[in-house]
């Protein structure tokens, strides 16, 4: 299935957190948009692998996108080698984006920047003809030969620590169903109808999500709306015509 937009994290709950509005955005726009967690968030000190994957399940269909899937990888401790690169090429070549939304390239939790550089990796070499990966779901190295694809663009959304964003997009319009996706991961964050007597980390307070809202409002006004979601970019961005600006005054 090709899609135009992929969105990969490598916990489930990065891609809710960083770019579900635009993730939610483009769906509404008529793109076809999936999701690839690399890891199934086994070491997460709330919930389980079971609770995560029915969460993630929940999440996507918030954000309606076609398609999600888990590639297994370790958490905590997955390396950007050539093992885990081909893993993940043969991912976007078999999804053909045009786009990819991948994590940041450095923050709090050290898994967040060694994928962001994993998928940074893997899109370039996802573009060499001579990168023979095959389409066996289960083995890169099986199945029928695939053909090289370089995504057009990949940015990386800001999680934990503050980056000034490259863009900026505006998703005040879906604001409330992003929220609503990243609520649907009920074992990570504060919900007041649990009764909530897990152990409590750093994102399970009612001070995280508040953060969430915040972090939304600041990069909105920078904009001059109301909510937004901010990428850095390792290239520069190119746009076809003044139409994409957003004329608000700031
Ligand atoms: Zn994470």
């Amino acid at each position: 299935m090709k899609l135009d937009l992929l969105a990969i994290g490598v916990h489930p709950d990065d891609v809710e957190l960083g770019c579900s509005g635009v993730i939610i955005n483009e769906v509404k726009r008529g793109k076809k948009v999936g999701i690839i967690d690399l890891t199934q968030g086994e070491l997460g000190t709330r919930g389980t692998i079971e609770t995560r994957y029915q969460e993630s399940a929940n999440a996507a269909m918030i954000m309606e996108v076609q398609v999600r899937e888990n590639l297994k990888m370790r958490d905590g401790f997955f390396k950007n080698d050539e093992e885990h690169q081909l893993k993940l090429v043969q991912a976007i070549r078999k999804y053909q984006p045009e786009v990819v939304l991948g994590n940041i390239l450095h923050d709090r939790h050290p898994d967040h920047g060694r994928a962001g550089h994993l998928i940074s990796t893997a899109c370039f070499l996802s573009g060499l003809s001579k990168l023979e990966t095959k389409d066996d779901p289960d083995s890169y190295r099986e199945g029928k030969a695939q053909e090289r694809w370089r995504p057009r663009y990949l940015l990386h959304y800001l999680q934990d620590w503050y980056h000034e964003p490259d863009i900026i997009f505006d998703i005040s319009d879906v604001f409330e169903q992003r929220m609503k996706a990243i609520e649907a991961y009920t074992s990570q964050f504060y919900n007041p109808e649990s009764g909530d007597n897990g152990p409590q980390t750093y994102i399970s307070t009612p001070d995280f999500l508040d953060s969430v809202i915040a972090r939304a409002r600041v990069l909105g006004k920078k904009i001059g709306v109301k909510y937004g979601e901010g990428f850095i970019s390792e290239k520069k961005i190119g746009i076809t015509s003044l139409d994409a600006l957003i004329l608000n005054e700031t």
